[in-house]
Order: structure tokens, then sequence, then C-alpha cells
């Protein structure tokens, strides 16, 4: 762990919210939910029957109406998003465009006898229309379940089955590295069985030639006869929002169900103490809306502050790796949310690329999605916040809603230290616990637990609320076990190891993934890197690690020695890999997380399982070759 620390913030100090926050946590989220526009008010904050959780009982408010309605008379003009396509293309979208589209698609999902609680199934690119149909399911209280459009037929077929969609929304194509992705064909292929499925709305974004059936409406036709005006439905606080199937990094995806009122005042809050909003922002989150972050902190959280941000279309690093760095530079974005897979690839690129450009209107950086290791966490301030920027390591989950261990510059001056998440938001008791529950003490690692509800949490798993209490709620009594490796520092400040799952247990220690792939990647040749056990019958388990190295460098044994000797000095011999293994990339999900499990199980000679969220399409292959490096590694490397 790295005791190293910055002092940098954005000045802002209300130590008043956490002592509410801590004295009362019922009545300090009450507090926040008014932030938002009720159609009526509450009369109970939480009902809470374990481990299911309802907040602001008797309610009625709509997300679409606190997205849009009530920033009409303010911020008609102002945009909404900046879009950038593949092709060169931009849109500048205004907050009245999107009220009048999304009233226009709500008509639209009537029409086509979408009905509150309907489940709709979206399966577009990133184009405005994919908030556009989010936003009219939300405004008539219809499910929306998005799929990210790089899914196969199979991965989506399971999708609409588990939730029964009566309308899918799709694409004639979309846009990536260069190439048309087939959408309607493979929703075609994936809804073939389906009688269940009525309508496929296709908006025309390629004007690619698909095959068209009985089913198929084009969503330029539908629009066009769609009237201009469509109220929002009062809708329960706990009207189900979204099914989102979370990530798949380790097992099957599951679909999580969330609601509107807790959801919605979570995401507000946690937006406005984490990015520190102002109306003058312009905002830039490079996750896909087909994860959580892009449900989140794309969709909903933006939209609710009436703040201004940019969407875009395809790779970060299509056509080359100046893309990012230029769109930041073009609309003098002021916040960058961003993934730390994506940093150690900008990182592997070097420090010309980004230098080249004038980042100086960036006054907010962030991260989500993993563990981010210090060397990149410190490259991230230096070579793109120039020193300036604080740094918002998030941690949270798709099952959490919303963030839950972030620093928050919005709120509060903490000093920040690289790869420490820091610490917990306002209003939720999150430990670290041992194999029995009990806390354990500082500087000790052991299982991320949250103490209370809070009000972004999942309603449940969607159909099989016995599987949500197995998952979550069975680990540990009366405690959400979210399935994440911790510590807790002295100073309160949280560190995340990896999953609990991957930690690896050598000779009766037990050390966290991202320990590990930290120091490896600290070395400076090495971009990425990831680690994972194998079973040893002395050790119980011995270390094999997969390294990436930066652009332009060449393995040898002196690197793998020198890389082995780092491990033995800075986490101690115990650790040392029993293999190197130099690849020239690693197997990650589609939301860019690595697959330890995959990498395993490869090492392990075994069956890879489920990899329906693997990235594939056109970086199938690659990734495919990657595996097929890794095991010609093993194979011509001595065991
Ligand atoms: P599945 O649950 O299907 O295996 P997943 O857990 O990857 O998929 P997500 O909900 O997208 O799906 O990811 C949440 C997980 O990502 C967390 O549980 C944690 O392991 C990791 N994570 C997210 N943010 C951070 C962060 N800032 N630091 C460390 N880990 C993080
Ligand atoms: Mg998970």
């Amino acid at each position: 762990m790295l005791n190293e620390t910055y002092d940098i913030g954005l000045g802002n100090h209300d130590t008043d919210l956490r002592k509410k926050a801590s004295s009362d946590f019922l009545s300090f989220w009450d507090e926040q939910a008014k932030n938002l526009t009720w159609f009526t008010p509450w009369n109970k904050t939480l009902e809470w029957n374990p481990p299911f959780a309802k907040w602001f009982v008797g309610g009625t408010i709509n997300a679409s109406y606190n997205a849009l309605d009530i920033h009409q008379k303010t911020r008609s003009n102002k945009p909404a998003i900046l879009w950038e396509g593949e092709n060169d293309e931009s849109r500048v979208i205004t907050y009245g465009e999107m009220f009048t589209q999304v009233q226009k698609f709500s008509n639209v999902l009537k029409s086509l006898d979408v009905k509150k609680g309907d489940r709709v199934t979206i399966y577009l690119p990133m184009v405005p229309e994919l908030p556009i149909a989010m936003f009219a399911c939300a405004r008539i209280g219809a499910i929306h379940t998005v799929i990210f459009s790089g899914f196969s037929a199979e991965s989506i077929k399971d999708r609409i089955a588990d939730s029964h969609s009566k309308v899918v929304i799709t694409a004639d194509g979309g846009y990536r590295r260069g190439k048309v992705v087939p959408l309607k064909e493979v929703v075609d292929e994936a809804i073939k069985d389906f009688d269940f499925v009525k309508h496929v709305v296709v908006l025309e974004r390629t004007k690619n030639k698909i095959p068209v059936s009985s089913k198929d409406k084009f969503w330029s036709d539908l629009m066009n006869d769609a009237l201009e005006s469509c109220d929002a439905e009062k809708l329960d606080s706990a009207h189900p929002l979204y099914i989102l199937y979370t990530s798949g990094t380790t097992g099957k995806p599951k679909g999580v169900l969330h609601g509107t009122g807790g959801y919605l005042t979570h995401l507000y809050s946690t937006f406005k103490w984490a990015f520190d909003i102002k109306d003058s922002d312009v905002f830039f989150c490079t996750a896909d809306i087909g994860w959580v972050t892009g449900h989140s902190y794309v969709v909903y959280a933006p939209f609710l502050h009436g703040a201004t941000q940019i969407m875009y279309e395809g790779a970060p690093d299509f056509p080359d790796a100046t893309r990012m760095w230029d769109i930041l530079q073009k609309y003098r974005a002021t916040i960058f949310y961003t993934t730390p897979t994506a940093l150690r690839m900008f990182m592997k690129f070097g420090d010309e690329i980004p230098n080249s450009f004038d980042l100086s209107s960036l006054r907010l950086l962030g991260t989500v999605g993993e563990p981010i290791n210090p060397e990149v966490w410190k490259w991230y301030f230096k070579t793109i916040g120039k020193e300036k920027c604080p740094i918002i390591d998030t941690w949270w989950q798709t099952e959490t809603g919303g963030m839950l261990i972030s620093s928050l510059p919005g709120l509060e001056t903490i000093p920040l230290k690289p790869g420490s998440g820091t610490l917990p938001i306002p209003g939720v008791d999150i430990d670290v616990v041992d194999e029995n529950g009990n806390s354990v003490s500082t500087n000790t690692k052991g299982y991320l637990v949250i103490k209370n509800p809070w009000p972004g949490m999942l309603l449940t798993l969607w159909g099989d609320d016995e599987k949500y209490k197995t998952v979550y709620w069975s680990k540990y009594e009366n405690c959400y076990y979210p399935g994440d490796y911790a510590l807790k520092d002295e100073d309160g400040y949280m560190w995340l190891l990896g999953r609990a799952d991957d930690v690896l247990k050598i000779a009766g220690h037990r050390i966290g993934t991202a320990e590990l792939e930290s120091c490896i990647v600290s070395h400076h040749d090495v971009a990425e890197s990831a680690v994972c056990g194998i079973p040893d019958d002395v050790k119980g388990e011995v270390i094999v690690a997969f390294v990436v190295l930066k652009q332009g460098i060449v393995d040898s044994k002196i690197l793998e020695k020198e890389i082995s000797d780092k491990i033995r000095n800075d986490i101690g011999a115990i650790a040392t890999p029993k293999q190197i293994y130099f690849v020239s990339k690693l197997p990650k999900t589609r939301s860019g997380k690595i697959m330890r499990r995959l990498l395993k199980a490869i090492a392990k000679n075994e069956k890879i399982g489920d990899v329906s969220t693997l990235e594939d399409g056109a970086a199938v292959t690659e990734v495919q070759n990657a595996f097929d490096e890794i095991q010609n590694s093993i194979n011509n490397k001595p065991k």
C-alpha cells in the first residue's frame, strides 16, 4: 500500500453533511430526496423487509420528468448532448430538443401497445436515440433493458428471454472501428423463436440494406406520425426503472432491477458531491450506455442536473490514439470520467500524444470499473491533469446503482492517496470483515460489506428473489456482500484489492490480485498485468502472471527477472510468480475488465466456461489470438 498523499481539492468544505448522515442516515437521505421533483410526497423514508428495500414509500415521481421537463424553463436552449460520431459527424442536442424527441418517442411506444411495467429491450449503438429511447420508456413507466451493442445473438437471446420484452429497439447498423456492426441481423437471429416480441423498431443509422420482416417498423416513420406531447406518468417511487445485466466478469451476468425514487436520489447526490457539477461544466464520461456507468452517469445523473455532456460513438483508440484528447480539446471538457483499462492503454502509447493537446480546461478526473494501479493514477494526475485536477476513484457496482466509495471534491477537500477509493459516501456504513463477519482491525485485509440499505440499491434480481438473497445476503447476516476484497487503513481510507473469488492463497497468506498487479505495473516497461493462482500441492496455490509490455519494449529473460525481483522486494518472496507470461493483450469483458477466471482456466487447461460477455465481433479474433498466444507461451515454456 502506498501511503503517499496528494493535497488537492476544489476548496469545498461541507463538514455538516457527513455529521448529519452519520447521526441519522434516514433523515439524511430524506433531505437529499427533496432535491428531486416529486408529484406526491412520500410518507415513509424506508420500508425495510430485509433484504428488500423500498425507498420513499407513497411518493410518486418520474425519471424522465426530472431529467427533462424541469429544465424547460431555464435550459431549453442549453446543449444536453455534444455528440461525436465515428465518421467525423457531430450533433448538438439541446434540452429542448431532447424533450420533444422523448415525448414523441413515448407516444410511439404507446402506439406499439407498450404499457406501464412492460419491458422494452434496447440494442442501439452510442447515438442520442439511445438515451431518447430510455427516457421515453421511463416516461410511460415501461422498464428498459439496454443490451450493449457489441453482444452476439446468443447473449441477446438469453437476455430477451429473461426479460420477456414486447418490443426491441435496434438500428440498421452501428459504426465501430471503421466497420458497420450488423445490429438488425443479430436481433432477427436472437428473436426468431420469440412470439412474445411483437415489434422491432429500427433506427436508420447507417442506411445499410437490411432484411425487413412484418414485425419491423422504422424509427423515422413512427416519429413522423407521433404527437409532440406526452405527459410523464406518476409512478410509485419503487416502480422499476430498468433491468441491466452485470458485466459477467465472474460468471453468468445477473439481471439487476433498479427502482426510481431511491435510485435517482442516490445519483443526484453523488453526481453533485463527486463531480462538483456546475451549470458551466462540460462533462465527459467515456462509458458505453450498455453498462451501469453509462446508465447512471451518462443518462440519468447529468440530466437530473441539467448538465452538458459529451457522448461519443466508436472506440477510444480509433482511428488512432488521439481520439479522446481530440474530443476533450474540441469541447473544452472540464470533467473526464473513464476506466483504469482505458488509462493503461493511453499510457502504453506514451506521453507525447496527450502532451500535444490542450487539456487545460480539465478541472476534475475520475475512474471506475477496476482498482486503479497507483502508477496509473500518478500518470493520470500528472500527464492528463497537469497536477491540478483531483482524481476520484469511484467504487461501485451495477447492483449498488451509484457510487458508494469515492472522494467527493464537490463536498469536501481531503488528501488523496493513489490507489485508494478513499471514504464511503455519506449515509452508507461500509466495513471490512473476516470470514465470520467480525470487523478486522486497521490495515488488515478482508471482505467488503455494506451494513445498511442505501437508496440506489437494487430492488432484486429480475424474476429471482431467491438468487438475490443467496448471492448478496447469505454470506453475512443482514449485510450486503459485494464480493470484493478490501482493506481499511488508519485514516479510514478504503483500498479495493480485487475480487474476493480471485484472492490468492499462498502458503497461508492471502494476497489480493490488485496488490500484485499494481506492483508489476509499477515496472517502467509494463503496461498491463493480470495475475491468477493455480493449485500447487505444496504451497496450496502458486502465482502465474500475464504481462503486457509498453509499446516498443521487447520481452527478455532480464525483464522477467526484474519483474520477479520487484515483486520479491515490494511484496515479499512468498508472492514470487512461478511463471511470467508476456502477451500482447489480456482477455477482457466488453466493459473492459480483465477476466482472470479465463486466464486461470487457460493456465489450468480447463474449459473456459461462459464467455458471452467477452469481447466478440471484430474483437473476438483478437481475443482468440491472445488465448492462443498465452497457450503457446505456456506450451513453449518449461514448467
Ligand atoms: P459480474 O458481477 O457479472 O461478475 P462485474 O462485477 O464486473 O460483473 P459490474 O457491476 O460492472 O460487473 O462491476 C462491479 C465491480 O467492478 C465491483 O464489484 C468491483 O469488483 C469492480 N470495481 C468497480 N469500480 C471499482 C473501483 N473503483 N476500484 C476497484 N474495483 C472496482
Ligand atoms: Mg459483480
